[in-house]
């Protein structure tokens, strides 16, 4: 009877300590999208609230790089995609320059299909961290042939609208065995740079509108997991009030850029799905890597 008992218990122990089964990734990355960019967008939609407020758990991101508190995209996608900081300009390889394997490769090895979607090109910074090794980010035709190598089963790059992209890659990708999907939302941070407001906007609801996509597929495939979040931050922005006085009604919507370049300051993070609990809070950005790999049971 003990010895039941004990069997049970063990049992019981053994479930609670699993985490919920996850079989498909969607990571949706706002190239430049600090908590800014995504109030900007909410001002913008007035009361009707923005896709990633569907996400049930949110957080903060820490951005630096191994050799920068002001990272770039190379550097931060390879501590996304690699669970490594690395310096600013390396891309899916060490500070030495040795590669490192990634999430997309993990997910190629066991199995799993895996996808891009991007604004930008494929070869760029952020795509490209996910299966690219070199010391120079720019070696796009290098870059270029290990993505013909990669064998990822979705690749779509320059795409003019990223929720119909999104929606593309996950018809292809359902039904397989589990995947692995990013998606970049790549010019919020040309918008930033430019210090642009009405292009911010427009890229911000482009990208806004794929989190929708990925959320409505996780609301009807209860084995995904979505993360939200961005590499940087771009442009310095703020939202001061149009008038001094802000007890007065309404001062209108105010852009204030504090630079043309990348900041140092900490990125949102929205999560849904199932084990999302577990990235609630603050983490660094190979963090998310880790988590990653480990809700999909990656080795
Ligand atoms: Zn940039």
């Amino acid at each position: 009877m003990k010895r039941v008992l004990f069997v049970i218990v063990a049992m019981l122990a053994l479930t609670s300590a699993r985490p919920p089964k996850v079989e498909n990734i969607i990571l949706l990355i706002g190239d430049g999208m600090g908590p800014a960019q995504v109030t900007a967008l909410m001002q913008a939609q007035g009361s009707e609230p923005i896709n990633m407020e569907r996400a049930t758990v949110g957080g903060f991101v820490k951005t630096s790089s191994a050799n920068n508190r002001v990272t770039d995209s190379a550097a931060a996608a390879t501590a996304f995609a690699t669970g490594q900081k690395t310096n600013n300009g390396h891309l899916g390889v060490n500070v030495n320059g040795e590669p490192l394997e990634t999430i997309l490769e993990k997910a190629e090895k066991a199995g799993l299909a895996t996808g891009l979607v991007a604004t930008t090109y494929l070869e760029h910074a952020t795509p490209g961290a996910f299966y690219g090794h070199n010391a120079d980010r720019n070696a796009r035709e290098e870059i270029s042939a290990q993505l013909q190598e990669a064998g990822i089963e979705v690749t779509l790059g320059q795409v003019k609208n990223l929720a119909e992209a999104t929606g593309e890659a996950l018809t292809v990708l359902t039904g397989k065995r589990g995947f692995f999907l990013m998606v970049e939302g790549s010019f919020i941070d040309s918008a930033g740079h430019d210090n642009d407001p009405e292009r911010l906007l427009k890229e911000m609801r482009d990208f806004d509108g794929a989190v929708g996509v990925a959320l409505d597929y996780a609301e009807t495939h209860p084995k995904t997991l979505v993360i939200i979040t961005a590499d940087h931050e771009t442009g310095g922005l703020t939202i001061p009030s149009g008038d001094e006085n802000f007890l007065l009604p309404d001062s209108g919507i105010e852009f204030e850029w504090g630079t043309g370049g990348h900041s140092a300051v900490i990125v949102p993070l929205f999560v849904y799905g199932p084990g999302a609990t577990q990235f609630g809070g603050v983490h660094e950005n190979t963090e998310i890597n880790h988590l990653m790999v480990k809700s999909l049971g990656l080795k």
